[in-house]
């Protein structure tokens, strides 16, 4: 199942998406897809449900984020060890992790922004896992019953804001749209193994990513059940995977977005996304 949310900023109805790829209005089954909306019984009664008795959204309306009231996003930084490697830095022991303010999260066609003073800000094509069920102290193997879904997600960053400025990446990572998410939540019975999904993401394009989840260095399960030692989560909450190698910072020399360019990327069985890079207002 393909969930998605359509309409203006923060008053997003949910969807899903048919087999002919027309949006379905959930409206009259679901407040939104958010929340205690994600946890298995309330997607399987959606599951069930006959798309083709559901009202058609007409016309060509916005998409917001896939995933409504999101609590957090936990990012994992270094996770492809040819991208930890571009970015010079050694690939971790144990997963790196930083978090991503619910602010920054746009639909996954919105124009994203480049912050005032930003000469460097950057692209990253991620894996995003979408938490159903609440996970404290899961174990590893009983990990992957706690995700609803997969999206994408770019965690669009400012290099000099992340790693110049002194104290932790939560500075370049936080900026209102660094947070494109979707377009659709596909439910975690539509993904045979995360673990084999190719990614990629162009520029005006010209390809610069072009990876597979295949190598990450730790995988999905092993990072729900890692972060659920360290903090709960909470349906809605998305974990953003990490990147694999083609980022800016690992150009030589170095080459960052400017307001004008289109940034495009994909993931296998995800969808695309599409944003146009702006100046900040
Ligand atoms: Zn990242």
């Amino acid at each position: 199942m393909k969930l998605v949310r359509f309409g203006q900023p923060g008053q997003e109805k949910p969807a899903l998406v048919d087999r002919q790829g027309r949006l379905r209005d959930l409206s009259q089954h679901v407040p939104d897809i958010a929340g205690a909306a994600l946890l298995p019984e309330p997607l399987d009664r959606l599951r069930r449900l006959d798309p083709a008795t559901l009202p058609e959204v007409p016309g060509n309306p916005r998409i917001g984020a896939c995933v409504g009231a999101v609590g957090k996003i936990v990012c994992v930084g270094l996770n492809y060890s040819d991208h930890a490697a571009e970015s010079g830095m050694a690939v971790p022991t144990e997963p790196v992790l930083f978090l991503k303010p619910s602010s920054s999260i746009c639909g996954p066609f919105d124009d994203v922004e480049i912050p005032r003073g930003s000469e460097k800000t950057d692209w990253e094509v991620e894996l995003g896992v979408v938490i159903g069920k609440m996970a404290k102290y899961v174990s590893e193997d009983r990990a992957l019953e706690h995700v609803a879904g997969y999206c994408i997600v770019n965690d669009v960053s400012e290099r000099a804001f992340q790693l110049e400025r002194g104290g932790q990446w939560d500075k370049g990572k936080g900026h209102d749209t660094f947070a494109p998410i979707g377009p659709w939540l596909v439910t975690a019975d539509e993904i045979e193994d995360p673990q084999q999904l190719d990614l990629w993401l162009e520029v005006d394009g010209k390809r610069f990513q072009d990876g597979n989840t295949r190598t990450m260095v730790f995988g999905v399960a092993h990072l729900v059940s890692y972060i659920s030692r360290f903090m709960s989560l909470q349906p809605g909450d998305i974990i953003s995977t990490g990147t694999p190698p083609g980022v800016g910072l690992g150009q030589k020399p170095p080459l960052y977005l400017h307001a004008g360019q289109t940034m495009r990327l994909g993931i296998a069985g995800l969808g695309e996304q599409q944003q146009r890079a702006i100046t900040a207002p």
